[in-house]
Parts: structure tokens; sequence; C-alpha cells
């Protein structure tokens, strides 16, 4: 059975773009309305072992968006759909807009990773949208030990974000 990895953030910061390319699929839906991903979303990741051979190594969940915005009934099932995967995953993964920059959700969603007490790492994304390509310095008060700095879209960071992600498994 591979291990599983949890995309957590808030809706539009680019988590369905990172699940597309990691696991080159088109079946998360990538869409500008925010909160497009209406439902945990599975993919397998594959890298190529010592040999040469593709090798499955765990497996990504896109997480709807964990909005604590609403509380209409169809976003309190988005969250409860969100919580069930950080329970079922062996590391959590909180992307963050590095375009946008701080917002407080990204906190709120912190704290819930934290709760969980397992191993965690930031994803800084849409670094390309970024003047100067520093992100917004709010994002290392997350308390995140681990903290990778990518663009999604482009690629830049993806490999070391992939490469660090399978030294927590
Ligand atoms: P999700 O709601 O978190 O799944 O976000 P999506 O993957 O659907 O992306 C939301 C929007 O952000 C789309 O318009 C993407 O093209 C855009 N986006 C995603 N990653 C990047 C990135 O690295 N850089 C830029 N500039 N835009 C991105
Ligand atoms: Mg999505």
């Amino acid at each position: 059975k591979l291990p599983i990895v949890a995309l957590c953030g808030r809706p539009n910061v680019g988590k369905s773009t990172l699940f597309n390319r990691l696991t080159r699929s088109r079946a998360a839906l990538v869409h500008d309305l925010p909160g497009m991903t209406r439902d945990r979303s599975y993919g397998r990741v594959t890298c190529l072992d010592e040999a040469g051979e593709a090798e499955e190594v765990f497996q990504l969940v896109d997480t709807g968006g964990l909005d604590f915005g609403g509380d209409d009934i169809i976003t309190r099932g988005i969250t409860r759909i969100a919580e069930g995967a950080m329970e079922e995953a062996h590391v959590l993964l909180l992307m963050v807009d590095a375009h946008d920059g701080w917002n407080p959700v990204d906190a709120e969603i912190a704290a819930r990773i934290r709760a969980k007490g397992k191993p965690a790492i930031l994803v800084v994304n849409k670094i390309d949208g970024v003047r100067g390509g520093s992100p917004d310095g709010a994002f290392y008060e997350l308390g995140f030990d681990e903290i990778h700095v990518l663009s999604a879209s482009h690629g830049d960071g993806v490999p070391e974000l992939l490469a660090a992600i399978r030294a927590r498994l």
C-alpha cells in the first residue's frame, strides 16, 4: 500500500495545478473559479528508481480546498472531506499563494495541520508572479520547519519539493 500525501490549502492557490504536474494527469480540474475541485482526487506519483524503472512512490490527494469561511452545506461537506484526507495522510502539504500574499485562512489551515502532529511541508506557490522573487515574510511565521518556494504552473522548484516529500515518507 502506497503512503498518502494530502495537498491542503484554500481555493485557487494552485493545488490542482501541482497535483496534475506530479501525477501527470488531468484528473483534477484546474479553474480560475475558487473552489473548483469539489471532492478528493487521488493520483499516483511515479519516480524513476536506480535502475531507471518507473516506481510508484506515493498517492497524492488533492483536497477540495479547506474553506473555513462559509457554513453552507456544500462548504461544510468539503471541509469534512479535507479533514478526512488529513486524517488518512502520512505527510501534509499546505499550499499558499505568494502572488496573493499571506491570508488569515492560511493560518487557520496551518493550525489544523499542526494539530495532526504529522510531517508537514509549506509550499509557497506562484513565485513566478512575485516581483523580486521573495515571498511574504509572514509565510515563515506559519510554524513550518520545511518550506518550499515554487511555481506549480512553470515547474520551478517542483523536483526539490518531490525529493523533500520522499524524504518524509
Ligand atoms: P486550486 O483551487 O488550489 O486547485 O487552484 P488551481 O490549480 O485550480 O489554480 C488556480 C489558478 O492559479 C489557475 O488559474 C492556475 O492556472 C493558477 N496557478 C496555479 N499555479 C500557478 C503558478 O505557479 N503561477 C501562476 N502564476 N499561476 C498559477
Ligand atoms: Mg483545485
